[in-house]
């Protein structure tokens, strides 16, 4: 029983910290961009249709199942922990704030690279239906669309979690701080409104990072940017989409866009 207990009690504590940031983030987001800041975004918005409140519940819903699923595979971790199979986060514990600082940039690093080609594999015919169609479900994407994933792809994603700590140097607590960044930029890919502003030429400010433009280009016509966070790796492997910088263009707020000359007087 005690056993039990124990399970018990590490999945409650791994679901805490991960549902308190989807209440904070995903829904503070959605309250914040859709139902209170939606009427002066209207320019931002990407699409003309606003998915219906049918598909937020079911993709909530998913996204629940996803948490409870992320949860099991940190009871997984606290047993490898345990025998010993994290010897470079014990390690990193010690080498101070900077290292922290370089852990959390590589954690997201590293994480992009993974969640890049996990993507394009889940787009393979023979995985797609089994892995990512839930996620697809969703062609017009919401800010719940961000966890809403098939069992297979919520356990591909929280594979890094599992897997990078092997191999990278990371003090125990940075992957929260990742993971914080994950799912904050993961809802506002998903949220419908482009908030990247433009340059002067119009292109986006970060051009290397990826904006919900891109991801919603993605969830319309799946083949292109399976990026999420960096726009490198669709650049090296050819596989952004050749529109995407026109499509960003008509959503973007262009702060330096150069003003229309006056209509001289007749
Ligand atoms: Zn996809
Ligand atoms: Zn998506």
């Amino acid at each position: 029983m005690d056993v039990v207990r124990d399970v018990a009690n590490i999945w409650l504590r791994e679901m805490e910290p991960t549902l308190t940031r989807y209440l904070i983030f995903t829904v503070g987001l959605w309250l914040l961009l859709w139902v209170w800041l939606g009427p002066w975004l209207k320019a931002r918005k990407i699409r003309e249709q606003t998915p219906p409140g049918r598909q937020l519940v079911t993709e909530l819903l998913f996204s629940l199942r996803s948490m409870a699923i992320f949860a099991t595979g940190g009871v997984v971790m606290a047993f490898m922990f345990r025998a010993g199979l994290y010897p470079l986060g014990e390690l990193a514990n010690g080498w101070g704030p900077l290292w922290f600082g370089v852990s959390i940039v590589a954690g997201v690093i590293g994480l992009d690279a993974w969640f890049y080609w996990t993507h394009r594999l889940m787009h393979d015919p023979r995985l797609f239906r089994r892995f990512h169609r839930r996620h697809h479900r969703s062609n017009n994407p919401s800010p719940f669309t961000a966890y809403s994933f098939d069992v297979g792809e919520a356990l591909l994603l929280f594979g890094f979690v599992i897997v990078w700590p092997m191999v990278f140097p990371m003090p125990w607590s940075a992957m929260q701080w990742v993971m914080l960044y994950q799912i904050v930029t993961n809802t506002l890919l998903h949220s419908g409104y482009e908030l990247m502003p433009a340059r002067r030429d119009g292109r986006p400010m970060l051009d290397f990072i990826v904006t919900t433009t891109h991801h919603d280009l993605h969830h319309a016509q799946a083949g292109w940017n399976y990026a999420a966070w960096f726009t490198w790796w669709d650049r090296w492997m050819g596989t952004e989409h050749p529109e995407y910088h026109a499509r960003y263009a008509r959503a973007a707020w262009r702060p330096f866009a150069p003003k229309a000359a006056p209509v001289p007087a007749e």
